[in-house]
């Protein structure tokens, strides 16, 4: 069976390793290859390739960085095919969906092939009379980044393109569910003609996570998550004195007011609730419908969710695939037998869902809950399937609070014709990407990517402006050149502007 192994310094490992994780196909529940598990020595090796390259690769000139990105750029479009199949077949998700992803990814290669404006300094003259300042970034050396199933080319992508053109050195960890993805993008970045060592891939568990956070030659670490893992990954890494940001999970709420586009709110839950089977760390997972916004709500879902099509990522016809493995397709059901247990309702129940010829796939078909309360496991816990929950709220000021008293704050969105409440929403919400009549206001690369609360753990949030800093340390310097008038030895602490 087809192993994928580490990519280290230029090429790949040819490990044969003590443990193997199964990859399967999610449309089949087949195991479609195996996946290499990094001990800490091969993760060692893999730092000692990025600290030699990170030593020659922080002196390459800014335009020669952009080069490269550029040149990756264009290669990343002739082979967008591949990757759209790869993610699609060990994700599971349409091939539409697929190529969004992808296509989201590719943004943050644009955003930083303009590097050299990007890492532009500050200058101050006559600071002090007859003194300069200027302030510059430098790049932090070698950067661990640590990604999840769910989008195994855009997460990453939120990452090491904007480490490298910073003139960082990097490892990728991806997840070991869908570790492909990663292994294609180390070889176009080298046929982009990326130096040796500066893009790593270790496949693994928390074996090789837990070396990268404890190694002393590895400068900093960006995670993205489940929220346990992002804590456990943020508290580890600062122990061990790095610079971390690690991202959580999320419970996304929409609030639909009843003067909203209905037919808009309706479309765009049905997209961003069961979009990628529910798999979106930015899905919608909670509604909070105002009023009379939830019975009319109601109706129109369960008319557009009867004609969503559930089949395998190839279908060119399919809307929704299966989940990833069928482990977590447990879990999701678990979810599900508890939220009627709970005595919530069950308005759309996708338990019997049946694709035919894949019958040992890992479907899941839509389901939604209506009048859900706070307490329930449903609500408070992320789920990360097809199962929508709608609460209800009898004013916006309710709703404020069912969303700021969430312990989750990715991402929201208000549905409604009126400015006022949109702007009352966006200045109360503590949430850190909102959305108004937009469902999944995920921020352009140029600007950043990052939750608040339990979706966050550091201090920046991911690409754009915040990324930049992340990847950079900022250095001050003071000078004062010889000048015909220096005055001799002055003890004195200088005061003279
Ligand atoms: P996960 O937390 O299980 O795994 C994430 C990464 O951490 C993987 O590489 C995994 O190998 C590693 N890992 C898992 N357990 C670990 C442990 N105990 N110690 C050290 N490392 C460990 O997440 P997942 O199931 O792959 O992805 C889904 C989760 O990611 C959801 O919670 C989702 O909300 C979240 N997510 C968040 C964002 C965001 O931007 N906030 C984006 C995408 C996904």
């Amino acid at each position: 069976m087809n192993l994928i192994d580490h990519w280290i310094g230029g090429k790949e490992y040819g490990s044969r390793p003590d443990r193997v994780g199964d990859v399967y196909d999610p449309a089949t529940g087949r195991i479609a290859a195996h996946v290499a598990f990094a001990s800490p020595d091969v993760v060692d090796e893999a730092v000692s390739a990025a600290r030699r390259a990170f030593e020659s690769w922080k002196n390459v000139s800014l335009t020669k960085r952009a080069a490269v990105m550029f040149r990756f750029q264009e290669i990343l479009h002739k082979n967008i095919d591949r990757l759209t199949e790869v993610v699609s077949s060990e994700h599971g998700k349409v091939l539409s969906d697929a190529r969004g992803e992808v296509t989201r990814g590719f943004e943050v290669v644009e955003f930083v092939c303009g590097i050299p404006h990007l890492l532009k300094g500050e200058f101050s003259e006559n600071v002090s009379s007859r003194v300069d300042s200027f302030s510059m970034r430098q790049p932090v050396g070698v950067v661990g980044g640590i990604t999840p199933f769910n989008f195994p080319v855009m997460v990453p992508m939120w990452m090491y393109p904007v480490a490298i053109a910073c003139g960082n050195a990097f490892i990728l960890k991806p997840s070991e569910k869908d570790p492909s993805a990663a292994n294609l993008m180390a070889e176009l970045l080298a046929e982009a003609g990326l130096p040796d060592g500066v893009f790593n891939v270790v496949h693994g568990d928390k074996v090789a996570v837990d070396r990268l956070l404890e190694h002393p030659g590895v400068d900093a670490i960006s995670s993205v998550g489940s929220t346990p893992v992002a804590r456990y990954i943020y508290e580890t890494a600062a122990r061990y004195g790095k610079r971390v940001q690690a991202l959580g999970g999320a419970k996304n709420h929409m609030v639909v007011v009843p003067d909203a586009d209905m037919e808009l709110a309706a479309d765009s839950l049905v997209s961003a609730t069961y979009g990628s089977t529910g798999q979106r760390c930015m899905a919608v997972s909670a509604v909070v419908a105002i009023g009379d916004a939830g019975d009319a709500l109601m109706e129109m879902i369960k008319k557009r969710v009867a004609s969503l099509k559930v089949g395998p990522g190839t279908d060119l016809a399919a809307e929704m695939g299966p989940l990833v493995t069928g482990q977590h397709r447990d879990k999701v059901l678990s979810y599900v037998e508890a939220g009627v247990r709970e005595g919530a309702e069950l308005a759309i129940d996708g338990r019997d869902v049946k694709v035919e010829g894949h019958e040992d796939g890992f479907f899941l078909g839509p389901c939604l809950f209506d009048r859900v309360e706070p307490n329930m496991s449903i609500y408070k816990d992320e789920i990360f399937g097809p199962v929508g929950v709608v609460l209800r709220a009898d004013d916006l000021a309710s709703a404020i609070d069912i969303v700021n008293d969430n312990e989750y704050g990715n991402g929201t969105a208000i549905f409604t014709n009126d400015g006022g409440v949109a702007r009352k929403f966006t200045h109360e919400i503590q949430v850190g990407m909102v959305g108004v009549n937009v469902p999944i206001p995920v921020p352009m690369a140029f600007y950043s990517f990052g939750g608040w609360k339990g979706s966050l753990f550091g201090d920046t949030h991911i690409h754009g402006p915040e990324g930049i800093r992340f990847y950079t340390r900022g250095k001050v310097v003071t000078s004062r050149w010889p000048d015909p008038e220096h005055r001799g030895v002055e003890l004195g602490f200088p005061n003279k502007r």
